[in-house]
């Protein structure tokens, strides 16, 4: 599964730095999902739940903060985010955009004791 690679990496990273701060416990994490990249809260949440178990961040509440998917347009170089399903640039009306954002997916923040 997709989340599940995701919560490994994610939680290798949290263990990582936990044990640099020398801490004992992990309380809580704060993540930042870009919406594109397709990331369900619930599955995140079911495979931390269980990977963390016999680890120093078990018990250690989530906290989500998606952000919105953000396009270029490839003429006027207008960086717009994305409204509903279309790639349309606002200015231009063209449909020659890339994603510049929303794929992100990174720890933001977390708390340890
Ligand atoms: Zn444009």
């Amino acid at each position: 599964m997709h989340e599940q690679s995701i919560v490994e990496y994610l939680l290798s990273l949290a263990l990582k730095d936990a044990e640099k701060a020398n801490a004992r416990r992990i309380v809580s994490i704060k993540l930042v999902v870009g919406e594109l990249t397709g990331v369900e809260k619930d599955a995140v949440t079911f495979y931390f739940n269980f990977l963390a178990e016999k680890t120093i961040a078990a018990g250690a509440s989530l906290e989500f903060n998606y952000t919105k998917a953000q396009l270029r347009c490839r003429d006027c170089d207008l960086i717009f985010p994305r409204e509903k399903l279309s790639y349309d640039c606002p200015i231009c009306r063209k449909k020659a955009v890339e994603i510049v954002g929303g794929r992100e997916l990174y720890i933001d923040s977390m708390e340890v004791e």
